[in-house]
């Protein structure tokens, strides 16, 4: 038996989508840049899910380039920003606890002679609102911050920031892989220009995604090659793939509010369960206002949590610490220690990601594997 905590890394597939997926793959799906008929059958087909995808993040179907994930989503959006800067503006505002996708490239602009402004939270999460606010000036070329962590599920209040970072005249980009599909999001009342997200997050399958550009903003294509995405991104589109993130777009968003409050009776039960079976727990979280109720990390104080995730495998459990995305190697996260919170501390913190498909009865049983491991019971 196997009890699945690891959503954030990657969520199960929905029925719908699979369907969708097997579908159109059945269907033998065209390249829908080609003028016959099978490739206007194909070009029909991304065009209504385009459409379905628009409707579904409250933005323009034009505005939707799609992509290989969120990484290329990241990635591309500043290469074409930072080659579209005009002279005087090379400031780059982000924060402290971006996911690598976002964080390396920023590195790599850094190289390139870009100035870019860490700005940090508290160990809530919170971001320091007034430095961000004092930051941006007429130099700010743009800002980037995550909708949802990845690590914590804290999220930051994206719309309320837009209008004064747009009005400062910079670009504002967030990274809402951890957001999309866990509340209703609409882009237009969000307020940014750019917006990033991955279909694995919201039970679609791996490496498809997107990137919302606003309408009428300049754009810069990292790939290099056909016309397709408006021009945006050479290389025949995965039609198959895009059907299935719309059907797990509209999957993630049915009944979402009886879903959130679920998911939130099921953190209590962890939490509570937890906290009987040890009670030094800490938890890291943020505000509920502010908090996904499916991401929760947790630190075990006294444990090495390289050791508890390599043993709660072993009896069944599937969790991880921090970021999936580190290619199997076990690093203490960033992330939290960007935070402030102690080495030791964030060596023993686990996170437990659950969705959609998670029941009690798994809950039952990761707590059951822990009182195992932790108790010796
Ligand atoms: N941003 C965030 C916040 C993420 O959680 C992830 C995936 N862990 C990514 C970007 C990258 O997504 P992908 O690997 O699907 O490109």
């Amino acid at each position: 038996m196997r009890f699945y905590f690891d959503n954030n890394a990657n969520t199960p597939l929905a029925p719908a989508a699979r369907d969708a997926w097997i579908c159109a793959i059945e269907q033998g799906i065209n390249n829908p840049s080609c003028l016959h008929a099978e490739g206007r059958e194909a070009r029909r087909q991304l065009d209504q899910v385009r459409l379905q995808v628009a409707s579904g993040l409250d933005c323009l179907p034009e505005e939707i380039y799609f992509s290989s994930g969120a990484t290329e989503a990241n990635n591309v959006l500043l290469n074409s920003v930072w080659e579209k800067r005009v002279p005087g503006r090379n400031k780059i505002i982000s924060s402290s606890v971006e996911h690598d996708s976002l964080f390396k490239p920023l590195m790599r602009l850094a190289e390139k002679g870009a100035e870019i402004i860490w700005i940090k939270t508290d160990a809530q999460g919170r971001l320091d609102e007034e430095g961000l606010m004092k930051a941006l000036d007429a130099r700010t070329l743009l800002v980037t911050l995550m909708a949802a962590n990845n690590e914590t599920g804290i999220c930051f209040p994206i719309a309320k920031w837009a209008p004064q970072i747009r009005a400062s005249g910079a670009f504002f980009h967030t990274d809402a892989a951890c957001a999309v599909g866990k509340m209703p999001l609409s882009f237009r009342k969000l307020g940014v220009d750019f917006l990033s997200l991955s279909a694995n997050k919201f039970y679609g399958p791996k490496g498809v995604g997107a990137l919302l550009i606003h309408r009428g903003l300049e754009w810069e294509p990292t790939f290099l090659g056909g016309n397709q995405e408006r021009g945006r991104r050479a290389g025949t589109e995965n039609v198959e793939g895009i059907t299935a993130l719309g059907a797990a777009l509209n999957f993630s968003l049915e009944g979402h509010e009886e879903e959130n409050t679920r998911q939130w009776r099921l953190r209590r039960q962890i939490q509570e369960g937890l906290k009987q079976i040890k009670p030094d727990v800490i938890f890291h979280e943020g505000p509920e206002e502010a908090q996904l109720p499916g991401t929760l990390n947790v630190a075990f104080p006294g444990q090495r949590g390289e050791v508890l995730l390599a043993r709660l495998d072993l009896e069944g459990v599937a969790a991880s610490m921090g970021s999936a995305c580190q290619s199997g190697v076990l690093k203490v996260s960033r992330v939290l220690l960007a935070m402030g919170i102690e080495e030791e501390e964030v060596d023993s913190s686990i996170r437990f990601s659950f969705g959609r498909m998670t029941t009690e009865a798994d809950v039952e049983g990761l707590l059951g594997v822990l009182k195992r491991i932790l108790n010796g019971k």
